[in-house]
């Protein structure tokens, strides 16, 4: 290059012999001053007419051009050219040398076109050819557009080939680079899952690549842009095309980046897209272009949602969520873990931080051994830092691992607060204690116990029977555990037993029972069981636990005054009833009589007889109760008028009381009406007897469709509450300083109760002392089987 340049500034100085070479550049001299006596063209002067008139033509232009003249092909060029040949290449040897010598590597692809030309054959066309030839030291490879035309001489003949050309080697390897940096654009697209689209405002075009018209279902015919618009999802339709609108207009700088989604038409199925895109303004602020692309972010949105989801779930849980990095700093707490620790932030704080101090060497331990393992779960306690109090937490902690490396990368820990619960261990454990200190206690006392105690679980088997019971027996403990309860009853009281106590367990009620138990010699003696229901802290039935008294001297005892009161009293009534008839005859004899004294003494002994009647006759019926033999008699009968007719006779006995009935929606019932009347003589005279100081006594009926209910009221001196239930036991009676006055042994409840129960009907007493009683019984208008 540099000789080059020299020669260049030669040519300024030099004269020229040959004028077609006069101002023709570098190559002009070189011509000029090459020896060409060497070569086959001889001198410059010997050449011809043609030849030079063609070499100024070539050197003067400034387009690059190479000829090739004669049959051997002599080469020349001009400046435009010599680039092309590069430095330390075939510039300048090539010059006036055959061009076969110099255009060795390429001349098989231009040999065929020179000989094409200079046979006569028409000019060629080239373009953009690749012809790799040396130059710049090594070969290289060169592009051309170039034309091969004849050049004829004086004769006519074609003498040489002109070779018009221009190195298109940039422009092709510019293209190449383009048509790359395309593909390349292309591929990332491509493979960014991204689809572009572009809408010419002037010619209302819109451009889209195959895939944005695949999310968009567009067919070619429709209207890609008011398509697009169609399958917006409803929800985010008026904010799209809000944004769209925006971007239009100039000051807004025309960008445009929203997340939609699009809803297929065939499926439903909804897509999540996000599009960048960019308006294009005219210098009228006028838009005229945009340009966009779209991204699927179905799955992105998709996750988020999950992640949103996630975040939701930790942040609303009641467990202690959290997660620290490996040098136990905290990263995350939730609300309810912070609420926990009484902390109003986790940054700057550590897992250290949180525990309760006692435990901290356990927590470290317990931290330590993680290292090695895929989680830990133990119960620690944790301490609010404002109240400053612990609380135990089951503390679950989990590494979180690089997933490819598998290094810690975080602790994260779900915790449940368990401190209600130990509290409740303690209780319970504490509870438990007592349970089994009162039990052995239990056992002490009941071993100790002067009654037989024996206790049953929940499926009646015995569990437990104290000393007393198994001397009584003469079977050992370890013997009855196990075995069913009322095992040893008397065969003539053990169907009454058995089936009385099935009925109170099935209803959990207290089973009170007499009979006789076989003893450890085989004799039977009289005890009085009393058992009741056995239950948990919580409630569940456990069994019973019966207490037994031996009661067999005092049921002796009471059998023998039954058979005396039963004898007495037969015995006593055949005079009693011959002192009665002659008091009638006597009153009745008197009664128009002017003696008052006389009167007065016989009215005194009918009635006194009258009370030792009714004595008489309740013990009666006493002894047959015990004996067995109240036997009823039923019949069917107005219960109104049966009740009309005692008040009657009470009145005409006592005349000074007055006694109301509201006898209701009448019915008949079937029952024993004699002694039905016995329980209303009874309720009635203890309601005249017991009310001294009142005179109002009121008597009412009521009627059900299966049931007929008996009240009588008094207004007297009332039961004490606690007695209203013994009232109905046999000899029970009211001690106080009143009660004495009255006369009676305490049987007719018991008699009336047992009537009652005979005729399957119910009896009780509402009362208040000092205000009176109520007693009411209910039987069934038509008992079942009587
Ligand atoms: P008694 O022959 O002693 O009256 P009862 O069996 O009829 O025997 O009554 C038992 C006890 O009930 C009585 O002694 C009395 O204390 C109480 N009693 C019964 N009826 C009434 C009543 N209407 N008012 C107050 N106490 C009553």
């Amino acid at each position: 290059m540099g000789q080059a340049i020299k020669n260049k500034s030669e040519t300024a100085t030099h004269t020229h012999q040959f004028p077609f070479l006069a101002n023709a550049g570098e190559m002009g001299t070189l011509i000029e001053t090459k020896n060409w006596n060497t070569t086959s063209l001889g001198p410059i002067d010997t050449w011809p007419q043609s030849l030079k008139t063609a070499l100024s033509i070539l050197l003067h232009s400034k387009f690059p051009k190479f000829l090739f003249w004669g049959p051997e092909l002599i080469c020349f060029y001009n400046d435009a050219f010599r680039p092309s040949l590069g430095v330390d290449g075939k510039h300048p040897n090539i010059l006036g040398s055959p061009g076969e010598e110099y255009w060795g590597e390429i001349w098989d692809i231009i040999k065929p076109l020179i000989d094409q030309v200079m046979s006569g054959g028409e000019a060629t066309w080239s373009e953009d050819q690749l012809i790799p030839f040396y130059r710049n030291g090594a070969i290289e490879n060169i592009y051309w557009t170039f034309s091969y035309s004849p050049l004829t001489d004086e004769s006519g003949e074609v003498a040489g080939v002109w070779v018009t050309c221009m190195e298109t080697t940039e422009k092709v390897n510019t293209l190449k680079e383009l048509e790359e940096s395309k593909k390349q654009l292309e591929f990332t697209i491509d493979s960014a899952n991204l689809a572009t689209w572009s809408f010419d405002m002037k010619s209302y075009t819109f451009r889209s690549n195959d895939r944005l018209k695949e999310w968009y279902k567009l067919d070619d015919e429709v209207n890609p842009s008011e398509t697009g618009i169609e399958r917006l999802h409803p929800q985010d339709k008026s904010r799209i095309l809000e944004a769209t609108q925006r971007s239009l207009n100039y000051e807004s700088g025309g960008k445009f980046d929203e997340v939609f989604r699009i809803i297929n038409p065939s499926n439903d199925e909804i897509k999540t897209l996000r599009s960048i895109g960019r308006t294009w303004f005219d210098d009228n602020k006028e838009p005229y272009q945009m340009y966009g692309i779209v991204l699927d972010i179905t799955e992105q949105a998709k996750i988020e949602n999950e992640n949103k989801k996630l975040s939701a779930i930790v942040s609303k849980s009641n467990e202690f969520i959290g997660a620290a990095n490996m040098d136990e700093e905290a990263e995350y707490i939730n609300p309810a873990g912070l609420k926990m620790l009484g902390w109003d932030d986790y940054k700057g704080r550590t897992i250290s931080d949180c525990i309760y101090e006692e435990d901290l060497p356990k927590a470290r331990k317990l931290l330590n051994s993680l290292m090695h393992k895929q989680s830990l779960s133990d119960e620690i306690r944790l301490f609010n830092e404002k109240t400053g109090k612990p609380f135990w937490i089951k503390w679950n902690i989990f590494p979180i691992r690089d997933e490819f490396t598998n290094d810690l990368l975080n602790l994260a820990t779900t915790s449940v607060n368990i401190d209600e619960l130990k509290r409740n261990e303690v209780a319970v454990r504490e509870a438990l204690n007592k349970i089994e200190e009162s039990e052995k206690r239990f056992r002490k006392v009941a071993n100790s116990a002067p009654v037989m105690i024996k206790m049953t679980d929940a499926t009646g088997r015995i569990n437990f029977v104290n000393k007393m019971w198994q001397e009584f027996t003469g079977v050992q403990a370890s013997d009855y555990i196990g075995q069913k309860a009322l095992q040893r009853v008397h065969p003539d009281d053990h169907q009454a037993a058995v089936s009385l106590y099935k009925s109170c367990v099935k209803r959990r009620e207290e089973f009170r029972a007499e009979y006789r138990v076989r003893m450890h010699d085989d004799s039977y003696r009289w005890l009085s069981n009393i058992g009741v229901p056995r239950f948990t802290v919580d409630g569940s039935y456990e069994g019973y636990i019966h207490a037994c008294m031996d009661v067999h001297d005092i049921k002796l005892q009471e059998q023998q005054k039954d058979m005396f009161i039963g004898m007495a009293s037969h015995e006593l009534k055949t005079p009693v009833t011959s002192i009665k008839g002659y008091a009638q005859i006597l009153k009745k004899r008197y009664e128009d009589s002017e003696d008052e004294f006389l009167l007065n003494s016989l009215s005194i002994i009918d009635n006194q007889i009258r009370v030792v009647t009714n004595l008489i006759s309740e013990l009666l019926d006493l002894s047959k109760m015990t004996t067995g033999g109240l036997d009823l008699h039923p019949e069917r009968f107005a219960l109104c008028e049966l009740i009309t007719e005692v008040i009657k006779e009470t009145t005409l006995i006592n005349p000074k009381y007055e006694i109301s009935y509201k006898p209701g929606n009448t019915s008949e019932v079937v029952a024993d009406k004699e002694r039905i009347r016995q329980v209303l003589n009874n309720l009635l005279n203890n309601a005249v007897k017991y009310s001294p100081d009142s005179r109002r006594i009121e008597v009412r009926s009521e009627f059900t469709q299966s049931t007929a209910t008996v009240y009588v009221k008094d207004f007297g001196i009332g039961i004490n509450k606690v007695n209203q239930d013994k009232v109905f036991n046999r000899f029970y009676r009211e001690q106080g300083k009143n009660e004495k006055t009255f006369p009676g042994f305490g049987i007719g409840l018991y008699i009336s109760s047992e009537i009652i129960k005979k005729h399957q009907g119910t009896i009780a007493v509402t009362s208040e002392k000092g205000e009176g009683s109520e007693f009411h019984f209910s039987i069934p208008i038509e008992p079942s089987n009587m």
